[in-house]
């Protein structure tokens, strides 16, 4: 479920005080935060929770620009790892 999450505390970078799980998934008009796979890659399995939370469109809005070389690899993983769910 969408609100697993919500209630982990992170270290907001740019913020420099702690927010939720919650804050960070939602803070691009409910997207997710650009930064919350760096953010949280080392707390939860978050590229397996955005693949099955968000659309890759979702996603690609959400969390393509400015560091893209990095996230268009995540990104590319995740579409690959859907199209695999829905062939088999
Ligand atoms: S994902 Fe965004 S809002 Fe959340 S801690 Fe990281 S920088 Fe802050």
């Amino acid at each position: 479920m969408i609100e697993a999450y919500d209630s982990l505390i992170i270290r907001c970078p740019q913020l420099g005080g702690e927010v939720p799980f919650k804050y960070c998934r939602t803070l691009s008009e409910e997207l997710p935060c650009r930064k919350i796979i760096i953010c949280w890659e080392f707390r939860i399995e978050i590229g397996k929770y955005l693949s099955e939370h968000f659309s890759f469109d979702q996603l690609q809005t959400a969390l393509a620009p400015p560091t893209k070389t990095r996230l268009e690899t995540i990104l590319e993983f995740i579409e690959k790892a859907k199209k695999t769910r829905e062939e088999g």
